[in-house]
């Protein structure tokens, strides 16, 4: 790993140094020899080879074997981070195929915390899913094919060929033929731009929302349906959307039997219920009214108006 500073290097070092001291502390008096630590393993998967090393392998009393992984996270692994591991999955297939023993504990030892955070060996068939997951990569490697995907680690090492960071590295990058792809603009200016345009898109929303909630009180205060500018008119208008209340529903179709038959309460699956030939008549028609406006949401829409158009002359009272 890399450091920024030598500082942090000397940082980390001391710090390194209290989490093995802390270590020791905590385990010399229990201390049992290991069967191997740092193993370097093969383990073949349908002629795949697959190599890495296992921080550390102990045997059991009972004769089974216990694989712990070390870890200098910041975080402590939680049930789901034990139970998702790939690692620990392949360090017990490669131990028991190398031991020909089984493997009764898997454990990430969170060395910050000095937490062994350990569960239960995986079966059958996640060691299956896990070969045939090994099996799926092997191919597309062979075959080219391994997109590059952006995690908690990038920019990993090889960041000059991610096509994520790629483009920093390639100093031909803004010479022709990129230019050609983007003519009177250089890429660098085409990325600015684009933010740029997407801040103002934002800000403008904003006062879009504004003056939206502005027009429509007025239109509310004022008992309108339309406003004037001089060249644009707005309409108001108050869009209902109806449904049914699930409660309704139930009281009405649980008596005869038919709620059982909804399986999902949402709004297709009313629809269909109200054609459903095989549903009494009357139960369908009763279904029909139950259907009640759940929302209404006010919309505006502009179109272009004449403000010399003629309108009628008001009515005069008599
Ligand atoms: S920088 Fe690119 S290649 Fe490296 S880990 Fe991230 S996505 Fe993968």
């Amino acid at each position: 790993m890399g450091y920024e500073s030598a500082e942090e290097e000397a940082s980390y070092k001391t710090y390194g140094r209290e989490i093995l001291t802390k270590f020791w502390e905590i385990h010399y008096a229990d201390f049992r020899m290991p069967l191997a630590v740092e193993r370097m393993f093969y383990v073949d998967i349908n002629g795949i080879k697959l190599r890495g090393y296992i921080d550390r392998i102990d045997k059991s009393d009972s004769g089974g074997l216990s694989i712990v992984d070390y870890k200098t996270s910041k975080e402590l692994f939680t049930t789901d981070d034990l139970g998702k591991d790939l690692q620990l999955t392949l360090y017990q297939l490669a131990t028991e195929q190398l031991w020909q023993l089984p493997v009764e504990k898997l454990t990430l030892y969170h060395m910050r915390s000095n937490t062994p955070c350990s569960c239960g060996p995986r079966d059958k068939k996640r060691l299956a899913q896990t070969e045939q997951l090994v099996l799926a990569v092997a191919e597309n490697i062979a075959s080219q094919k391994f997109p590059a995907t952006e995690n908690q680690y990038c920019p990993c090492d090889f960041p000059e060929h991610c096509p994520y960071y790629r483009q920093q590295y390639a100093a031909a990058a803004l010479e022709p033929p990129w230019q050609a792809t983007l003519p009177g603009i250089t890429i660098d200016d085409a990325v600015e731009q684009y933010a740029s345009l997407q801040e103002r898109i934002k800000e403008l929303q904003l006062e879009l929302d504004k003056l939206k909630e502005m027009i429509i009180g007025y239109c509310q205060a004022k008992g309108l349906n339309r406003v004037f500018g001089s060249k644009h008119a707005i309409t108001y208008k108050l869009v209902e959307m109806t449904g049914f209340s699930e409660d309704k529903v139930r009281a009405l179709l649980e008596p005869e039997g038919l709620w059982e038959r909804l399986l999902s309460f949402n709004p297709s699956r009313m629809k269909q219920l109200i054609t459903d030939e095989e549903i009494a008549v009357d139960t369908r028609k009763k279904l029909a009214t139950l259907r009640q406006v759940i929302s209404t949401s006010p919309q505006l829409r502009v179109k272009s108006w004449r403000k010399n158009l003629n309108l009628p002359a008001p009515a005069r009272r008599q």
